[in-house]
């Protein structure tokens, strides 16, 4: 009989819609991480601290000090495709870390989410959802921006959760990640805690504010975050060409690494993970470093927004130029130039 064996199209239901999302929105902890901080960043929080239990697994707080939701629109935060950051007329001209209203809906069907917050003019107002199951908005008590709590992530999906590595790995994710957002926003403070086993926890990382100019912000800020011996040993580096900025700090081939770990690459100020951007970085080291070397820099690229398309997966970290050969030609030209002149610069000291 056909008709017992036709397949049915239907709808799926808003949960498992979202379910299905999470997936490839919210991989391990650290992208629940990235996703709660960037909203901070987005809301132009000056501090944020990130409070951590068990890996991420069973705790991760994000409190902001940053324009706080209104009570009447935290139902719409937890929506699908709400969002405050585009109104959908200009996807190629986004200015925001988020857009697509994904990860709130997403991070809510997997695991056990609480948005407190306050926004000016208003009273705080905290609201919840577990496993896709919105509870009614109550009052609560915060003096100003808004605290992310996500509990007992993938309690939902236990098929996901058997994918978790130790603690352990999934901090080190997690630190990483903070890392990256950390110095993409030098004028921002971060803090990130380890508070499994209660009490005050343990900070893992701290940055402060920073201020002053781009550079000197940047520069102190990589210090910390990199390390002394970075910082002393990295060309400052500032190139435009066609409309796109290069510009950052890149280490010194006599600061090399056997692996590369310390690559640190940014597109309009998003932590990017590219190969043509690594290929350039190592094209323009080619004749500097023998091949099992690896050089260290953080560097960013800045274009006009239409130049470059940050659509390309859910996750964000890659990105597709509409002209990759401007963006390498940059980079290779940009640091080619200054590691001749720093070794020029070397080696006149060392005749002189
Ligand atoms: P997106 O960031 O893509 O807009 P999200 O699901 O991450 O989607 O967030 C939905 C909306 O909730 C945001 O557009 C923003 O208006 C609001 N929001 C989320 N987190 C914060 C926060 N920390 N501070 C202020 N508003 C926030
Ligand atoms: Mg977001």
């Amino acid at each position: 009989n056909i008709s017992e064996e036709q397949p049915v199209i239907r709808q799926l239901d808003e949960g498992a819609i979202n379910r299905i999302a999470a997936g490839e929105v919210v991989e391990r902890p650290a992208s629940a991480v990235k996703e709660l901080v960037e909203n901070a960043i987005d809301a132009g929080a000056h501090r944020i601290a990130i409070d951590i239990a068990d890996g991420g697994k069973t705790l991760i707080r994000v409190t902001d000090d940053g324009c706080g939701i209104a009570p009447g629109d935290l139902a719409l935060a937890l929506l699908r495709h709400a969002t405050s950051k585009i109104d959908g007329s200009d996807l190629l001209n986004i200015h925001t870390f988020g857009f697509r209203g994904e990860a709130l809906p997403s991070l809510g069907a997997v695991g056990r989410l609480s948005l407190t917050s306050r926004a000016a003019g208003h009273e705080a107002a905290e609201i919840a959802v577990t496993g896709g199951r919105t509870d009614p908005v109550k009052p609560a008590a915060l003096r100003s921006g808004t605290v992310a709590e996500l509990r007992d992530l993938f309690f939902a999906t236990p098929a996901r959760l058997k994918f978790m590595r130790s603690d352990r790995a999934e901090m080190q994710a997690i630190s990483d990640t903070v890392k990256r957002l950390a110095m993409a926003e030098p004028g921002v403070g971060f803090t990130l805690r380890d508070v499994s086993g209660g009490g005050e926890g343990r900070i893992t990382f701290r940055a402060d504010s920073e201020n002053g100019d781009l550079f000197d912000a940047l520069h102190a800020r990589l210090a910390r975050i990199l390390g002394r011996e970075f910082a002393e040993n990295a060309l400052k580096i500032d190139a435009t060409r066609d409309g796109i900025r290069l510009f950052g700090y890149a280490a010194l081939p006599t600061y090399s690494r056997g692996a590369a770990v310390a690559q640190y690459l940014f597109v309009n100020g998003r932590p990017v993970r590219d190969k043509m951007l690594t290929g350039a970085l190592r094209a323009a080291y080619f004749d500097f470093l023998s091949r099992d070397r690896h050089p260290a820099a953080a560097l960013f690229i800045d274009c006009d927004p239409t130049l470059v398309d940050v659509n390309v997966h859910p996750a964000k970290s890659e990105v597709r130029f509409r002209d990759p050969g401007i963006a390498r030609g940059l980079i290779v030209s940009a640091l080619r130039a200054g590691l001749a002149e720093a070794g020029h610069r070397a080696s006149t000291t060392v005749a002189g």
